[in-house]
């Protein structure tokens, strides 16, 4: 990890940024893919997309590619700090981000729903009533730059492993993706159990597009029972 770090420090800005946009482009074609897959096994057909939503998707991977930037740009600059190590404190840092970012983005969606800002950034992701995969990059510009500067704020307050951000990457692409397959893909048996009750489950952001009063959390209920908007 520390010789694949050194060698971006080397390369050229442009190349970076090309680095940038291949990696956040590839990652939403994984996510659709997956989607897709997951759908066929449920014997669901498989979404058509319009233009004016890969257009959206677009501008969000561009807008992601930025945010990419600007996180190596503040740990080039010593903004943020990065430990490279692979050991057991992965999973306490991993907790702590996915706790963190559970409440902010809690805390920032609830906002953007209770004011003037549902109208003017937050009614284009609610156009969905019943999400479909690419909605999860169906997002306005200011929201997703606003993940992105929260996501940058809370590494510029503590050096967290990487393998620990590479952890918590992949996870909030898998329950970005879940909340937005449209359908509950987990067996009937396991949608009553305190782990997925605790978890933000398909169900969950699907209800929360169904009913935009409930369910502000994205990866946990922890936040909506602590607040009392779990529906
Ligand atoms: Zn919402
Ligand atoms: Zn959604």
């Amino acid at each position: 990890m520390d010789k694949l770090l050194h060698v971006l420090l080397s390369l050229p800005d442009e190349m970076i940024w090309g680095i940038f946009l291949v990696e956040n482009v590839l990652l939403t074609f994984v996510v659709l893919y997956a989607g897709a897959l997951v759908l066929r096994g449920l014997n669901r057909g498989a979404y058509v997309y319009t233009r004016r939503e890969w257009l959206i998707c677009g501008i969000t991977n561009v807008l992601n590619t930025v945010v990419t930037y600007g996180g190596f740009w503040l740990w080039k600059h010593g903004f943020i700090g990065i430990r490279t190590t692979f050991s057991w404190n992965l999973l306490p840092d991993f907790l702590i981000l996915f706790l963190s970012m559970d409440l902010l983005m809690y805390l920032f969606h609830f906002l953007i729903h209770k004011t003037f800002l549902y109208g003017m950034i937050h009614r284009l992701h609610h156009e969905a009533i019943d999400p479909k995969p690419m909605d999860l990059f169906i997002l306005h510009p200011v929201e997703t730059m606003s993940f992105g500067g929260m996501w940058l704020a809370l590494l510029m307050l503590y050096p967290f492993n990487i393998y620990a951000i590479l952890l918590y990457l992949t996870v909030n692409l898998v329950f970005g993706l879940a909340g937005h397959l449209g359908i509950e893909p987990l067996p009937e048996r396991w949608r009553h159990s305190a782990f997925v009750r605790w978890l933000g489950s398909s169900t969950f952001h699907h209800d929360h597009h169904r009913d935009v009063e409930h369910n502000f959390g994205f990866y946990t209920t922890v936040w909506d029972r602590i607040f009392g908007t779990l529906k």
